[in-house]
């Protein structure tokens, strides 16, 4: 501690008391990017590149002091000084390079590769721009752009790039490096390729540029919005310029152990996350043959190199170019691509499996599922639905490359880290061995009857709670009731997610207020959720929601019993404070919808009791806790599947049959909402709900409510409550990132 304050003085130039937080901030990024740095390890052998559109990685101080051991020593040091740690914490920007729960998972996956110790890199893009920054003005949502490199930043400059052809240019790439710090492990590190013409200038209008000026806004954007060809020809540029860049690394650093080419996968193997950085398989090729080997034995060794996660069912999300974009932008691969699909042709009758389909547009998945050696889903009953439905054809073709990696969520950040009372508590009555072994954590049920740890839980999660209400009052101007349920609802905005069916609930939930029937204890609903700009009817939904925002809120009669809040701009920051104070976690997709999840096994391990559908990781939840300790409702993933085969599902049906149903849809273009709405939106949503409701909302809708009803009524038994919540956390550690990790290196990787 002496050598610590001697060390931060001497770079300060000043006392601790003296400095101010922007100085303390700058000194400690250095002290930890100079320690990350001591812990890298020598490049030999075969090492992963998690190529990947999306890294979600969120602040990293906090982050990266815990990893580094040295997180209680500074805080110690800075409160003795009269600073405080968390103030410094908040002046940095949460780099927001990812949409979601793929980027999320990408970020949770380079810290359990580097805690377990294993050589694996990260490969990305520097967007300039993360994803948006959102605020909440007269009922909707608007966006801007979210500048996160500013100043003093984790980018390490590598001073080196590659010459990147693409529409007849060459465009110079420059390479910049994050340190990756495991928990007590080695130091790895993630690329981000960036050009040096980008020119955030271009930016006008919240999150509009000129999309043809590819020098200056490649990577300006995470996905820039692709609703128009222009916009989707930019995607293709970003998605070519990182697999050129990933495949001129990965060679460079194989040919720097001295690897012969030809046998390439003994030095390196490539996981590719979601289609987006497919073009790295004929583009490996290119690069190989250009290299000198044949093109036979480039193709070989690429199959042997290139793994693949399928992330979603959802048939918009399996990228298809049209053949024209990929003749235009990277004309260097249609030949490549041409012979790949000659030869998958040859493999099989099954057209269905062609890359270049008969009307000329290029399925990148196909590519994937062909010449990668691995394909796997990311939750068990996802991977057994792309086995058996959306990828059949390829299953039967392929049926050794499928496999399941059930998602996982790193506990430093999403406990350690995040939630410092429950860790303390776990610390006191498990020792730490969990910190890296999460199974560790079912010796909680040794404690399930033990009225004094019940009684913690119970007083840590109202702490928690009174943390979040006080944020929220400050940022959201909002009093939540902390003596009432906190209900949560967080991720993307997304039909298949069905906020509107929550939104629905609370309707519901508000029209029994008004006619006398009054919940046991307070309800507060709470959402955070983004949605693509051009994404219509997810931005109407946040309009019906901000609308029972103001309504419950102008109310009387009903805001003694329930709130609601939106937060703004939720990201990883904000998840952070969220989930430590979750008590019913909403995990309601249209079972198979949802591949997977990690909301979901965030909030578990934070005690939260999962409200859910059959779906993604849920089922894995549901089987860990058994039906005493999560609440499933809904019908399930094959009613679904077999409800789209037939097309018999008619929302409209339930509309007019159920009188509870009509009631809340109806409250939708009511008085109340048309007052101070939107009447297009409104009609437009309410429209949906009843003509199309594609994701069959309203199937659900009354299982819904009986089962959240149960749930709450529940709640009032604290001790059984307290006792579900122990369950939770004590049966989470299956969802440790460092399980599923383990898992992709001894079936996938196979690093030494
Ligand atoms: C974990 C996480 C997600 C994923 O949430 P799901 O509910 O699993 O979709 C999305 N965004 C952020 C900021 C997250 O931390």
């Amino acid at each position: 501690m002496r050598k610590l304050q001697e060390e931060l003085e001497k770079r300060l130039g000043c006392s601790i008391g003296n400095a101010d937080d922007r100085q303390l901030y700058r000194v400690l990024l250095e002290i930890t990017q100079e320690e990350a740095a001591r812990r890298e390890v020598p490049d030999t052998g075969r090492k992963l590149y998690y190529v990947s559109a999306e890294f979600l990685i969120g602040k990293l101080l906090g982050n990266n002091l815990i990893n580094l051991g040295m997180y209680k020593d500074v805080k110690e040091l800075l409160e003795q000084n009269g600073k405080s740690l968390a103030e410094i914490e908040e002046l940095e920007n949460e780099p927001s390079l990812g949409n979601g729960g793929l980027g999320r998972l990408a970020a949770c996956f380079l810290d359990s590769i580097a805690t377990l110790g294993l050589n694996g890199d990260g490969v990305g893009l520097n967007y300039h721009f993360g994803l948006f920054h959102q605020d909440l003005k007269n009922h909707i949502q608007n966006v801007s752009p979210d500048r996160w490199i500013t100043g003093t930043s984790w980018e390490v400059d590598r001073r080196k790039g590659y010459d990147i052809q693409m529409a007849g240019k060459t465009y110079r790439s420059h390479l910049y490096d994050i340190y990756v710090t495991g928990y007590e492990g080695r130091t790895n590190r993630l690329h981000l390729f960036d050009l040096d013409t980008v020119d955030d200038s271009i930016v006008r209008d919240g999150i509009d540029f000129d999309k043809k000026a590819i020098d200056k806004n490649l990577t300006l954007f995470l996905y820039p919005d692709d609703s128009d060809d222009d916009g989707r020809k930019l995607r293709v540029y970003q998605e070519y310029f990182l697999s050129a860049n990933a495949a001129h690394l990965l060679i460079d650093e194989a040919k720097a152990k001295g690897a012969d080419l030809a046998q390439l996968d003994k030095y390196a193997v490539a996981q590719i996350n979601d289609t987006h950085p497919t073009m790295l398989i004929p583009e490996l090729i290119r690069q190989l043959t250009l290299e000198g080997l044949s093109f036979d034995t480039a193709a070989d060794v690429v199959s042997k190199i290139c793994a693949y996660t399928n992330h979603t069912i959802l048939a918009e999300a399996l990228e298809k170019w049209p053949l024209a974009y990929l003749k235009e932008i990277v004309p260097q691969l249609v030949p490549i691509i041409e012979i790949l699909d000659d030869r998958a042709r040859r493999r099989t009758d099954d057209l269905s499996t062609a890359i270049i389909d008969s009307g000329d547009t290029v399925h990148m998945a196909h590519i994937d599922l062909h010449y990668g050696f691995s394909v796997n889903g990311v939750a068990r009953i996802h991977t057994r639905i792309l086995k058996e439905t959306e990828l059949a054809n390829f299953s039967r073709l392929y049926p050794d490359k499928f496999n399941n990696k059930t998602n996982g969520i790193t506990f430093r950040r999403w406990l350690m880290e995040c939630n410092p009372r429950l860790s303390a508590l776990l610390d006191e009555k498990l020792g730490t061995a969990w910190h890296k072994d999460a199974q560790e954590l079912e010796k909680l049920l040794a404690f399930s009857e033990d009225a004094d740890v019940l009684e913690r839980l119970l007083q840590i999660k109202k702490q928690n709670k009174e943390d979040l209400a006080a944020i929220i009052l400050d940022k959201e101007g909002v009093q939540l009731q902390t003596d009432g349920i906190f209900d949560i609802q967080v991720k993307r905005l997304h039909e298949y997610k069905r906020q509107q069916m929550n939104a629905l609930y609370i309707i519901h939930k508000y029209l029994e207020i008004k006619a006398g029937k009054k919940p046991a204890r307070p309800l507060n609903f709470i959402f955070g959720a983004k949605a693509a700009p051009a994404y219509i009817i997810a931005q109407d939904i946040i309009h019906l929601l901000l609308l029972l925002q103001t309504i419950i809120d102008n109310d009387p009669d009903v805001n003694p019993y329930m709130r609601l809040v939106f937060v703004t701009n939720y990201n990883v920051t904000y998840a952070e404070k969220l989930i430590p104070a979750g008590e019913v976690s909403e995990q309601i997709s249209l079972a198979s919808k949802e591949a997977s999840g990690t909301s979901n096994m965030k909030f578990m391990a934070n005690g939260a009791i999962t409200l859910g559908t059959g779906d993604g990781a849920n089922v894995e939840i549901r089987q860990l806790v058994g039906d005493d300790n999560l609440y499933n409702f809904g019908i399930d993933a094959d009613t679904v599947i077999a409800h789209y085969e037939k097309a018999d599902y008619r929302a409209r049906d339930y509309y007019e049959k159920d009188p509870v149903i009509r009631e809340a849809v109806d409250f939708i273009t009511g008085p109340q909402t048309m007052a101070i709405g939107d009447p297009q939106r409104l009609s437009r949503l309410k429209n949906d709900m009843i003509n199309k409701d594609w994701f069959m909302a309203l199937i659900d809708l009354k299982d819904y409510i009986s089962v959240k009803d149960q749930c709450f009524a529940d709640y009032e038994d604290r001790s059984a409550w307290a006792k579900k919540s122990l369950v939770n956390t004590a049966k989470s550690g299956a969802f440790s990132s460092d399980r599923t990790i383990r898992q992709y290196n001894e079936e996938i990787w196979k690093l030494g």
